[in-house]
C-alpha cells in the first residue's frame, strides 16, 4: 500500500515536479512511511537526518504515510521537516506543500478521489479497492493509522482498471487491508458488492489477462470467496494467507478472530487448487506466548507447507491494546524466530525443488544480458535464457531448475 501511495503522491506532483537522483538539486523531498514494526520508525529519524544534509534552503521535506499519520505534529518540531501527510491523506498532498500543513486526520475520505497515474511497471500496477480497517488486532497500529474502512465504489474500480489496460496493463494487483471484506461500507450510496463480486466484474475487463490482490483475512475466507478464487482463470494462483499465530490462545489475545483449526481448514481447501501457493505473516514472541504455543505455530507452518513466510520477533507498537501486555524474553522470542525460519527455510527449498518439470504461465517484465525475467502465474520468480525481448508476453515456460527460490526456465 505505500508503493502505491507513493506512486500517487508521484502522480499527483508530476505536473510541477519532475524526479531527480541528485538529493543535493531537488527542490522538493518525501519521505513514506511505515508504521508497524518499530524499525521503520527508527529509520524515518536516521532518513531525516541524511536528508538535512543535502537539503537546498529552498526545498522542502515533507513527511507521509503511517508514521505521519500518528507522529503528526511531532514531526514538524525537526527544523528539516516542513509539512506532513498521513496515509490517509494523500490526495492533500498538493495543499500540504503549498501551505506548509499537517494533515493527519483519519477520518478523511478520498475514496471517490481519482487520482493521477503514475507506475514503475509498464506491465503492472497496483489498485486500491479500499482503505482502512475495522479490525482491532491487538498488536496493530494501522487501523489507528489509516482510520476505519470504506470500499472504493466499483465504477471507479472499474474505470481505473480499465484504463491501465488501455495504457498496456496486463496484470492488477488489488490492494486492501482486508480485501476480501471489501463491500462493508461504501461513503456514498451504493448497491451491494461483496469481494467475490468484485472479483468477477473486473475479470470481464477485456484484455486485462491477471487478476491478484492482498490481502485477504483468513477469518473471511469463505467458500464462495475460495470457490470463486479457484475457478476464475484470470485470478493467479497465489494467495497471501497472514497467520500471525497457530496458537489459539494467542490468536485469542491478538483478536484475530479464527482459529488454528479453521486456518488450517481453509489451507486445506486452498491446496486442492492446482499449483496454488500461500505464503503468510508470522508474528513470534507475542506476550504471554509459552513454548506450547510456539509449537502449535511450527505445527501449523510444518502442516500448511507455505511457500514463503514473512517472520518478525514482536515489537510493541504505539496506541495498540498488546502494548500494555507484558514482553515475552528476547532471547527466547529470538531463539524461537531463528527454529521458525530454520523449518521454512527446509519447507522452502523442498517446495522449489517441486516446481522443477512443472509448466507455468509467466509474464516477462524485463529483459536484459539476453535474459527475460517475470513472474509466474503463481508468484515464482522465472528467469528464461532468450535471443528475442517478450517483455509484456505471457509464455509457457518449463521450469528446468531452481536456485534459491527463483525457478529457471524455457519457452
Ligand atoms: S486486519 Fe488486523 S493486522 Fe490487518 S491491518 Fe487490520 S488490524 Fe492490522
Amino acid at each position: 500500500m505505500n508503493v502505491k501511495d507513493s506512486e500517487h503522491i508521484i502522480a499527483e506532483l508530476s505536473d510541477e515536479y519532475e524526479i531527480t537522483s541528485d538529493k543535493s538539486q531537488a527542490d522538493l523531498m518525501i519521505i513514506n512511511t511505515c508504521s508497524v514494526r518499530e524499525k521503520p520508525v527508527n529509520k524515518l529519524f536516521s532518513e531525516i537526518g541524511v536528508l538535512k544534509k543535502y537539503k537546498k534552503p529552498s526545498a522542502k521535506l515533507g513527511i507521509c504515510g503511517c508514521s505521519a499519520s500518528y507522529l503528526g505534529q511531532e514531526l514538524m518540531k525537526n527544523s528539516a521537516v516542513d509539512f506532513v501527510v498521513g496515509a490517509r491523506n494523500v490526495s492533500r498532498i498538493k495543499e500540504a506543500i503549498l501551505t506548509n500543513g499537517v494533515f493527519t486526520d483519519i477520518d478523511y475520505d478520498d475514496t471517490t478521489y481519482i487520482f493521477k497515474q503514475y507506475r514503475q511497471n509498464k506491465f503492472k500496477d497496483f489498485v486500491n479497492i479500499m482503505i482502512g480497517c475495522d479490525k482491532e488486532c491487538t498488536y496493530c497500529i494501522v487501523p489507528k493509522t489509516r482510520g476505519k474502512e470504506l470500499s472504493i465504489p466499483l465504477d471507479i474500480i472499474i474505470k481505473t482498471i480499465s484504463d491501465l489496460v488501455d495504457d498496456g496493463v496486463k496484470e492488477v494487483t488489488l490492494l486492501g487491508q482486508n480485501v476480501n471484506n471489501y463491500g462493508r461500507r461504501f461513503s456514498i450510496s451504493h448497491p451491494k458488492v461483496n469481494f467475490t463480486k468484485l472479483l468477477q466484474e473486473v475479470s470481464k475487463i477485456d484484455n486485462l489477462e491477471r487478476i491478484r490482490f492482498t490481502s485477504p483475512h483468513p477469518l473471511h475466507a469463505d467458500d464462495e470467496f475460495l470457490e470463486e478464487f479457484a475457478n476464475n482463470p484470470k485470478i493467479c494462483k497465489y494467495i497471501h494467507f497472514p497467520l500471525q499465530s497457530g496458537s489459539n490462545k494467542i490468536l485469542k489475545l491478538m483478536k484475530r478472530g479464527y482459529t488454528k483449526e479453521w486456518f488450517l481448514d481453509r489451507v486445506a481447501k486452498l491446496r486442492q487448487i492446482k499449483d496454488v501457493t500461500i505464503s503468510t505473516d508470522v508474528i513470534v514472541g507475542f506476550p504471554y506466548e509459552e513454548e506450547e504455543d510456539f509449537a502449535d505455530t511450527l505445527d501449523v507452518v510444518q502442516k500448511a507447507g507455505f511457500e514463503q513466510m514473512f517472520s518478525f520477533v514482536y515489537s510493541p507498537r504505539p496506541l495498540t491494546k498488546a502494548q500494555e501486555y507484558p514482553l515475552v524474553d528476547k532471547q527466547v522470542a529470538k531463539n524461537r524466530l531463528y527454529r521458525l525460519q530454520e523449518l521454512q527455510k527446509e519447507i522452502m527449498l523442498s517446495k522449489t525443488q517441486d516446481q522443477i518439470g512443472k509448466r507455468h504461465k509467466v509474464l516477462f517484465e524485463r529483459y536484459h544480458q539476453r535474459k527475460l525475467f517475470g513472474k509466474s502465474d503463481n508468484f515464482y520468480s522465472v528467469e528464461v535464457q532468450s535471443d528475442v525481448d517478450l517483455s509484456g508476453q505471457i509464455a509457457d515456460v518449463m521450469i528446468v531448475d531452481a536456485r534459491h527460490s527463483t525457478l529457471i526456465g524455457k519457452i
